[in-house]
């Protein structure tokens, strides 16, 4: 039988999984046990749900076996079980998780944090076997499957014999070395410690047989062993349970034992509805970002049960699109087992449900941003972007709900802050809530456009990310203060300075500026007199919907239609540049087209927009020089 290789990828992964130094090895356990729970979830729904199906609740468990003689440990479910396909495509490649991908792009170094972030699922197995071996029978299939590997090389696939559907996963545990001791993973009262530990709340029996010594029956102090297959886990889901009877490693536990992420999560939130609508859900804000989160690939979605049976993985219905990084579940007696996709969308209970969750997740986040600030910077680091997207999508109808959690970076207090906390701060004379929009805080930072609000004393936030403006667009103002972009022809700032700065612009500077602007037809709205600037000679200010920023994101959009900001070229009266300026006006029509090019040019590359022609721009230097 020819030996089929592994996916490349998947090799990788293997071998580093294999030699990694990895300290929770036991975790291969509580993977192995949950993709049997997944199997048996998947069959028990159809059986209950397909009325050609027997349905047999006694088969619903997972037995554990080990023998030490021959080294080996079993898990064996009645699950779904794995067709021929399916067991290669499901065991032989990997790349689906996208964990490898990830990997090549944040280049660990090892293969410890892969490990750690994604757990690798079934993989996990060859951290302590030598050889695994998959048994499995389909439901629906006549044909059973061996699956069998030892690791990197490859696997073999043949046909076998099996009697009942399901799977079974036979490990052949690895040979003591000096410093890790497999033997453990043969020993009964350590497999029933790992099964308690992360296995508990699994809502299958995971059944293992146990011996106990136990007196000799007609003595009185004789003993002697038992062997009996007993329940290892207590079996109630831990949605079920009594909020203070659990502790945050508890949800932990059943995070990861969920795969709902490999990191810790940030919060969790247990709810038990009892009024309109009756529910038990778990919620999670996870600390990391997925790293599929921002890209088509991911799918938000709660898991969906009908009074303790899984019927839906990801259920979209239960979350809105702005709180999309929010993982976990909910159980509910009053939705129906045989609910389909399209009708659930209608279900009034499930609505309700969402409606709750909503404001359960942003009163929790707003309970965070109050008293645990460090935590909520964590979150908004990770998830900010979302929530602000959320400001901006659906024609901004969630605005209201989603304000309060926004932060963005304060000139002042060089860190995030909250719209609450600009405005508190505000100056009386203040009028509007102001910002800047660049690449980094660094570049914002240098931007000539800011130093007149700095200089009055102002606070500006720092718009870093692309979809800032676009949110802030769509809120348009906060409690009664609106946004004004620093580069904005009115700041609503009348200093003594300005008002004779604009005495200063007399009749022949305006005929100057007016020749400038017929430069730079095509390129400009307008010249003007700057009220802004104070040490640089130029910048570029803007008029209309559509800011600087805003199109330099558009234009990066696949389908871009070249939209363009209506531009103002402002130039500084008292700089030495302007006294150049106006002396090429009067007496050298040439030099002025050359200075007009060179400002114009200075400005967009200020603004980190790309100067039309770059050579141009280069002899025009070189010509000021010789
Ligand atoms: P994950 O469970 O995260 O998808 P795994 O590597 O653990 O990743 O498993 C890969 C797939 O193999 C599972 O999604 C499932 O379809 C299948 N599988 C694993 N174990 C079993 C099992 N005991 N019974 C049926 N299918 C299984």
């Amino acid at each position: 039988m020819a030996k089929k290789k592994f996916k490349a990828e998947s090799k990788r992964l293997l071998d580093m999984m294999i030699n990694s130094i990895y300290t929770h090895k036991e975790i291969f356990l509580r993977e192995l046990i949950s993709n049997a729970s997944d199997a048996i979830d998947k069959i028990y729904y159809k059986e209950l749900t397909d009325d050609s199906l027997t349905f047999d609740k006694e088969k619903y468990y997972i037995k554990i076996s080990s023998d030490k003689e021959n080294r080996t440990l079993k898990v064996c479910d009645a699950g779904m079980g794995m067709t021929k396909e399916e067991l290669e495509n499901n065991l032989g490649i990997i790349a689906k998780s996208g964990s490898l991908a990830f990997k090549k792009e944040n280049e660990m170094k090892d293969g410890h944090d892969i490990i750690g972030q994604f757990g690798v699922g079934f993989y996990s197995a060859f951290m302590v076997s030598e050889v695994v071996t998959v048994v499995s029978k389909a439901l629906g299939s006549d044909e059973a499957y061996k699956w069998e590997s030892k690791g990197a090389e490859g696997y073999t696939i043949e046909q076998c014999e099996k009697d009942s559907v399901g799977t079974d996963i036979i490990l052949k545990i690895k040979e003591n070395t000096e410093d890790e001791k497999y033997d453990e993973f043969l020993d009964e009262y350590r497999l029933k410690a790992i099964i308690k530990k992360y296995s508990d709340f699994i809502r299958y029996p995971i059944r293992m047989n146990v011996t106990e010594s136990k007196l000799k029956e007609g003595t009185e102090d004789e003993y002697e062993d038992f062997t009996e297959e007993k329940t290892i886990n207590s079996m109630v889901p831990i949605w079920r349970k009594n909020k203070m009877e659990l502790k945050t490693e508890d949800y932990e536990n059943f995070y990861s034992d969920k795969r709902y992420g490999f990191d810790k999560p940030l919060k969790h939130i247990h709810i038990s509805a009892d009024g309109l609508v009756r529910y038990n859900a778990i919620l999670f804000i996870p600390e990391n970002i997925p790293f599929d989160y921002y890209s088509k690939e991911f799918e938000k979605g709660l898991e969906l049960y009908s009074n303790g049976v899984l019927i839906m993985n990801k259920c979209s219905d239960l979350l809105p699109d702005y709180f999309s990084f929010v993982k976990g579940m909910v159980d509910s007696e009053d939705l129906s087992l045989n609910i389909s996709r399209e009708m659930l969308q209608h279900d009034r209970q499930l609505k309700l449900i969402a409606k709750n969750i909503k404001t359960k997740i942003k009163n929790e986040l707003l309970s965070m941003l109050k008293h645990e600030r460090d935590e909520y910077d964590k979150f908004y680091e990770a998830f900010g972007r979302q929530l602000k997207y959320g400001v901006y999508d659906k024609f901004g109808s969630n605005k209201e709900m989603l304000q309060e959690l926004l932060m963005f970076y304060s000139s002042k207090e060089k860190k995030m802050v909250t719209l609450d906390e600009y405005i508190n701060r505000m100056p009386e004379e203040q009028k509007y809530i102001y910002y800047a929009a660049g690449e980094s805080v660094d570049r914002i930072e240098k931007l000539p456009q800011i130093e007149l609000v700095s200089d009055k004393g102002y606070e500006i936030l720092y718009f870093t990310d692309d979809i800032d403006e676009f949110a802030i667009k769509m809120l348009m103002k906060y409690k009664e203060k609106e946004f004004k972009s620093v580069s904005s022809g009115d700041l609503g700032i009348e200093s003594e300075e300005n008002k004779d700065d604009n005495k200063a612009e007399n009749k022949e500077d305006k005929e100057l500026f007016e020749k400038m602007k017929n430069i730079l037809t095509g390129k400009v709205k307008d010249v003007r007199v700057s009220k802004r600037l104070k040490n640089h000679p130029v910048c570029l200010a803007n008029e209309g919907e559509v800011s600087i920023e805003m199109e330099k994101i558009l234009n990066t959009m696949p389908n871009n239609q070249n939209i363009q900001a209506d531009k103002i070229l402002e130039i500084n009266v008292n700089h030495e540049v302007f006294k150049s300026l106006k002396e090429a006006y009067e007496k050298d029509e040439e030099k002025l087209n050359l200075y007009t090019s060179l400002l114009y040019d200075q400005a967009l590359l200020i603004e980190g927009l790309p100067i039309n022609d770059p050579v141009e721009f280069s002899n025009n230097i070189c010509k000021i020089m010789s």
